[in-house]
């Protein structure tokens, strides 16, 4: 089982798995947003990945651009959001698509929706890889979900423990439960 710092994680979802849901947005994003150039925004770092292969599979001309939020210490949550890199477009009336690796208390959403709307974006959606809904705390709707999971930690594909395990294919969950 691999592990980080001691802590032993399992396969949970598989890349083909991934793949799959990537496609199943990406499709769902063409047929919404036909005739339109939606401005997918990438929250930085856990959804690099899943933004460029959401990206690659979308057949719109999207344009895509990131900004880095940070709301999270360890295993969970802080509540603090800081916003390391910010957003540089002009996004007045804009259809924007957030693109989050995971949903889990909804903290980073919640500070940054308000955000893009007195900026004067026409329209803000979420899709979002992995959505814990027993964890979030605020009233948000994931439009785009890759899958709903259980209130446990998760690493790979973009996501990590402490800094490590982003680059592991697919997800893989922890398996100790003493966090
Ligand atoms: P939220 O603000 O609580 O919704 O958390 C959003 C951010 O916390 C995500 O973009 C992730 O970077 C991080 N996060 C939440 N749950 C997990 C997890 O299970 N594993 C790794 N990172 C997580």
């Amino acid at each position: 089982m691999p592990q980080l710092f001691n802590r032993s994680f399992q396969p949970y979802i598989s890349q083909a798995e991934i793949n799959s849901a990537v496609q199943r947005i990406a499709t769902a994003i063409d047929h919404d947003y036909q005739g339109k150039n939606p401005l997918l925004i990438g929250v930085l770092n856990g959804a690099f990945i899943f933004a460029a292969d959401l990206c690659k599979a979308i057949n719109l001309e999207v344009e895509i651009t990131f900004v880095q939020l940070k709301s999270y210490d360890g295993t969970s949550s802080s509540g603090l959001v800081q916003s390391l890199i910010g957003l540089k477009e002009d996004i007045k009336g804009r259809d924007v698509i957030i693109i989050e690796d995971i949903v889990d208390t909804g903290n980073t959403l919640n500070h940054f929706i308000p955000t893009l709307t007195d900026q004067g974006a026409h329209s803000v959606k979420i899709a979002s890889l992995l959505f814990k809904p027993e964890a979030l705390q605020h009233k948000l709707s994931v439009n785009y979900v890759g899958f709903e999971i259980p209130n446990a930690f998760v690493v790979g594909y973009g996501l990590d423990y402490n800094g490590l395990g982003r680059n592991w294919n697919g997800i893989y969950q922890l398996a100790d439960k003493d966090v």
